[in-house]
């Protein structure tokens, strides 16, 4: 295989850690001998050819997965066998994870994994990769071998499949998800035919697929620049009902991707939340089957709330007592979607629109809640018995010390506590 063009070495090939795997990989070999051993492969060399930021870094090689473990060890490496039986070995170099994975073709798939054997053909490793923008090699010096055609397309911005689509999607459905995500992140219109075709056509094999899978996809999916486009896309094919058919707002995300450029912050699930069309048992399901973390469920609850909308008329009172309950991140969660959702309902939008919520965005960074100065040992203290009557109080003198405007200080609030305990 010979390189096709070169690239200036990028930062992250020539850095230490990076240096020391191929180093490893290589170690042994004749340093001008022309028989290829390691090379970069796939989101980095696309990336980097794209003008992306690069996360993480994939080596293919033609060492077997033994050699690959023998060679990293020798050099002091930490080698993690993370899927030896798809020939993969993960080494850390200072902290950070390389996946390496000998060069392979599927000899069996079956939608969602494959029986694999080991080659040394890296022609053969690179058909059996999903699009040709990720079946790109190169090596550390920023030489690039491109054995399906793959530069031509990230010129273009095409994402195309290595191969017949439809096939390609038959063997692993995760496919159809990944076409779609990465159309997201740096696809040019219109998109390919045939990948279209094909997508349309398999998209009922979503369900197939694992939850865990599903949700990665979509996450990179909602991180994209503009994922409400291809989220159009995808519900004009038939395919977002197969995977996320409570996602019946796209217009109102389609608003916040606008919005998020206005604020210069763009946040997957808050997208998510705004591209849904659920209520508070929906969204249960929905963190459920997207596995979110406790914090990410309980925020996707509070994002569909449609009770409490924010308007851009709110009185100064009311958005500070709004502030200080939702605290500042929901707060900024809220004013976007609801600034949203007013493009979508069609209100004209102007620069008096825009200030107006901008100043709303913006009240976290003007004003801070102040702490409420009264705890449940002051309630104790003035005898009552430790139980449910404790947070009641608190609440009380809370919701009095809010309504008041914050003003009230420490002893006023306590004795505001008295006079109410004394009166029951
Ligand atoms: P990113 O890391 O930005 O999400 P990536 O292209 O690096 O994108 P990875 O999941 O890290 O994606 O996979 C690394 C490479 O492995 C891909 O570039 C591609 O060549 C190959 N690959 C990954 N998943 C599949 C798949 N489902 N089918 C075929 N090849 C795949
Ligand atoms: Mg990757």
């Amino acid at each position: 295989m010979k390189p096709v063009t070169h690239i200036d070495p990028q930062p992250w090939m020539m850095a230490p850690e990076s240096v020391a795997v191929m180093a490893a990989l290589h170690a042994g070999e004749t340093p001008d001998s022309d028989a290829l051993v390691a090379l970069f492969v796939g989101g980095c060399v696309r990336d980097s050819l794209l003008g992306r930021p690069v996360g993480d870094i994939d080596i293919a090689t033609v060492l077997a997965p033994e050699e690959v473990s023998n060679r990293l060890q020798a050099a002091d490496l930490k080698v993690v066998p993370t899927g030896l039986a798809h020939g993969t070995v993960t080494a850390v170099a200072e902290g950070k994870p390389f996946e390496i994975t000998t060069l392979r073709v599927d000899v069996r798939t079956d939608g969602r994994r494959a029986t694999v054997s080991f080659t040394n053909d890296w022609a053969a490793d690179a058909a059996r990769r999903d699009f040709t923008v990720n079946a790109l090699f190169a090596d550390s010096a920023g030489a690039i071998f491109d054995p399906v055609g793959g530069l031509a397309d990230i010129k273009a911005r095409r994402i195309r499949f290595v191969g017949d689509a439809e096939q390609r999607i038959r063997e692993d459905v995760l496919r159809l998800l990944r076409f779609f995500r990465f159309y997201a992140q740096f696809g040019a219109a219109p998109p390919d035919r045939d990948a279209i075709a094909a997508c349309a056509k398999l998209a009922d094999l979503l369900p197939t697929l694992s939850n865990e899978r599903v949700a990665t996809e979509l996450f990179k999916l909602l991180a994209a620049p503009d994922p409400a486009t291809t989220m159009t896309l995808m519900s004009a094919n038939g395919v977002l009902r197969h995977f996320l058919p409570e996602a019946q707002e796209i217009d109102r995300l389609a608003a916040l991707v606008t919005v998020d450029g206005i604020v210069d912050h763009a946040d997957p699930l808050r997208r998510l939340a705004a591209g849904l069309k659920i209520d508070a048992t929906g969204a249960d399901a929905i963190a459920d089957r997207l596995r979110l973390s406790n914090a990410d469920r309980a925020r996707l609850a509070k994002l569909v709330e449609s009770a409490g909308r924010f308007n851009r008329d709110m009185s100064d009172p009311a958005r500070r007592a709004t502030l200080y309950r939702l605290g500042a991140d929901l707060w900024r969660d809220r004013v976007l979607i609801d600034w949203a959702e007013e493009i979508a309902l069609g209100t004209p939008q102007n620069r008096h629109t825009t200030d107006g919520w901008r100043e709303l965005y913006e009240l976290p960074e003007e004003w801070t809640a102040p702490v409420f100065p009264v705890q449940g040992n002051d309630v104790l203290a003035l005898g009552v018995p430790a139980g449910p009557a404790v947070g009641r109080y608190l609440a009380q003198i809370e919701a009095w010390w809010i309504d008041g405007g914050f003003v009230a200080n420490r002893a006023a609030c306590l004795d505001r506590l008295s006079e109410v305990i004394g009166k029951d």
